[in-house]
């Protein structure tokens, strides 16, 4: 009953599907092979795990988001019509960037997507079918009427942000009243607090008080995550060593009683299992979906170490000090001790929630800032899915429609890959892990700018490393030309092409996409005087150019210096000042610009995976004693599958 898979091409493996702006790729997981039978089940069972949350994501991000998938499933599913017809294909296109998504807003800029060439008198009639008229009419209104829920999430000063988000983590609070109630939680002073408000929406009930709704077994989200649970309890019965077990049974403890503190002993026994081989992510663990940045989306990560790009990133982390004693920061703002900044790079096995199908690059956590201190974090560079990215990315003729001159764009391909590996493995490892607040800051004083401005400082710790003599004295730098390559490709992301990901009129969202532009905008306008950054004209198109690696180097030092200043003292005026004024608006005309040269070039901005299916091995009893990889199911199959083997809200 489905339809047939679009193929990928003999010419490229990589590519399984394409869509709107979305280009979707396949991983492979490179060493699956080598594990022991033990570690393949392991691996199995963790990556249920992962799948079972999978309706988690959708609820969050929109109340009404399940409704519309299981009706637009169900006509994809029995629709006897033309398929090649356009109203067909429109419709396809609708539900294959709703999966995408997890929902119906843009999973980049949170803007709900139109049904593009699709009319309500096709959809109608097909859902009548499939649905009350309840059902119906909230669908239709949802997918066709632009002021329903247009946005998943808004940031902003001037206006209530829980008003203007569609997204399901508070119900009917105002913003001041949430604000008030998480206020009112925190302990000053404690040494150890908990992440208030991670795991639950925030409700109001009929008397007006306000309550959480756990995300627990027995609670919100309790049928996901009882099966969550059930995998887990079978993961912890071939964990590799004692300290793994324990950690995935306190998880599982965590998803029962939905107890925070419980949630850090987690985090304490997971950061300090540096030693297995097969690892995960699975939880409530970033709060960028949220726009007052307490609530997290469900998540979850299956790896297996690389040990040859882990050896990398732990000579990174072996010098960890010495970067810290380097930094341009204020000295007080320094970590006296850097602990267990432990490093490693990852072969992705499974992704699952939020973190699928759009995938990231890194990984460092946990995300509290008191546990990164006294226990260090874990950090982590996806090393296939970055190899995807350049086998896809190359011949897209990307480089040579924005490189100035042929010495750029072949010192871009010569050295782009290595230098963006080399900058993720710097923001994630070393970047996050630096600095130390203030005696009495909290951590939460940045509020909705707290994101953009830690990716900030991140990246700039990382820019400004990736230029030191001591990556070359380490072996990681084999030529000046790489830190160069990086320069030229950030100024130029950051300035122009990241755009290509935003539409025409809207503003920056996105958490990394205004720190990248942030820290661009800020350093073309300090570096004015001297030219250091330069948009130069040509041919009536635009190009960045760096006169100055030299001097955008000191740039990148001294915002760090005012990045780390903001953080360390919870400086929400400065914080605010430099995110509103260099990080949120667009340059209508430039912007414009982008968007054609981009589009001319045929490629989409965005990129997902689909997850090679691990399947379970039987001994003649039933039992699983080995798991099998197998990596022909294309997207669309794949997700049918799953919401038919994975839905449980
Ligand atoms: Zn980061």
């Amino acid at each position: 009953m489905l339809q047939p898979q679009t193929a990928p091409s003999a010419t490229d493996p990589w590519l399984v599907d394409r869509f709107a702006d979305i280009k979707v790729l396949r991983y492979q997981i490179d060493g699956f092979d080598e594990l022991a039978p033990r570690q393949r089940v392991l691996l199995y069972y963790l990556s249920r795990a992962a799948l079972c949350g999978r309706d988690i994501v959708y609820d969050q991000n929109y109340a009404h988001n399940i409704l519309i998938r299981r009706c637009l499933e169900r006509i994809y599913a029995s629709y006897t019509g033309d398929r090649r017809s356009e109203q067909w294909s429109a419709l396809e296109v609708y539900l294959k960037r709703l999966w995408f998504a997890n929902g119906i807003h843009h999973h980049y800029s949170t803007d709900k997507f139109a049904p593009t060439g699709l009319s309500k008198d096709f959809v109608a009639p097909m859902l009548r079918d499939v649905a009350s008229p309840d059902e119906v009419r909230c669908v239709l209104s949802i997918m066709f009427d632009p002021s329903v829920a247009p946005r998943r999430m808004a940031q902003g000063a001037g206006f209530d942000m829980l008003a203007a988000s569609a997204c399901n983590l508070y119900h009917g609070v105002s913003q001041p009243e949430a604000e008030a109630f998480y206020a009112a939680m925190q302990r000053p002073g404690d040494p150890q607090p908990i992440s208030v408000g991670l795991n639950s929406q925030l409700a109001k009930g009929p008397d007006g008080r306000l309550f959480e709704r756990v995300w627990r077994v027995g609670g919100m989200y309790g049928h996901a995550l009882e099966r969550v649970v059930q995998w887990l309890v079978l993961a912890a019965t071939v964990a590799e060593s004692p300290l793994q077990q324990r950690t995935i049974k306190m998880l599982a403890d965590f998803y029962r009683t939905g107890d925070l503190r419980t949630f850090d002993e987690y985090n304490m026994l997971w950061v300090s299992d540096t030693e297995s081989k097969v690892d995960f992510v699975n939880g409530f663990i970033e709060t960028y979906a949220d726009p007052l940045g307490y609530k997290a989306t469900w998540e979850s990560v299956v790896s297996i170490r690389d040990d040859q790009a882990t050896r990398r990133t732990q000579l990174l982390a072996r010098h960890a000090q010495w970067f810290e004693d380097h930094s341009p920061i204020d000295p007080q703002f320094k970590k006296p001790h850097v602990t267990g900044v432990s490093a490693k790079a990852i072969t992705l096995a499974q992704l699952g929630g939020d973190c699928y199908p759009a995938s990231p690059l890194g990984i460092n956590l946990p995300n509290a800032d008191w546990l990164r201190q006294q226990h260090g974090s874990k950090s982590v560079s996806l090393t296939n899915v970055a190899h995807a990215h350049e086998q896809a990315a190359l011949g897209s003729g990307f480089e040579q429609e924005f490189g100035l001159s042929p010495e750029l764009i072949a010192r871009a391909q010569r050295y782009g890959a290595m230098a963006s590996r080399l900058h993720t493995d710097l923001h994630e490892c070393l970047g996050h892990g630096s600095g130390q607040l203030a005696p009495g800051v909290r951590g939460d004083e940045l509020k909705n700018y707290a994101s953009t401005l830690e990716e900030a400082r991140a990246d700039l710790f990382a820019l400004y490393y990736i230029a030191d003599p001591k990556l070359q004295e380490l072996g990681l730098v084999p030529s000046a030309e790489l830190p160069r390559a990086e320069y030229d490709r950030y100024i130029r992301n950051g300035l122009m092409t990241q755009l290509v990901r935003i539409a025409p009129g809207a503003c920056i969202e996105q958490a990394h996409m205004r720190n990248r532009q942030l820290i661009a905008r800020w350093c073309l306008e300090h570096g004015q005087p001297e030219q250091v950054v330069e948009l130069r004209q040509r041919g009536g198109k635009t190009y960045t150019i760096i006169n100055n690696y030299d001097r955008l180097r000191d740039l990148f030092a001294q915002l760090l210096r005012e990045v780390q200043r903001i953080k360390s003292t919870g400086d929400y005026a400065s914080g605010r000042d430099l995110v509103e004024r260099y990080a949120v608006r667009v340059d209508a005309q430039l912007h414009r610009e982008v968007l054609a040269r981009y589009a001319a070039l045929g490629d989409a901005p965005y990129t997902g995976f689909v997850n090679p299916c691990i399947e379970p091995v039987r001994s003649a009893s039933g039992l699983v004693v080995d798991a099998r990889v197998d990596y022909s199911e294309g997207y669309a199959e794949q997700m049918m599958r799953y919401s038919q083997q994975f839905s449980y809200l």
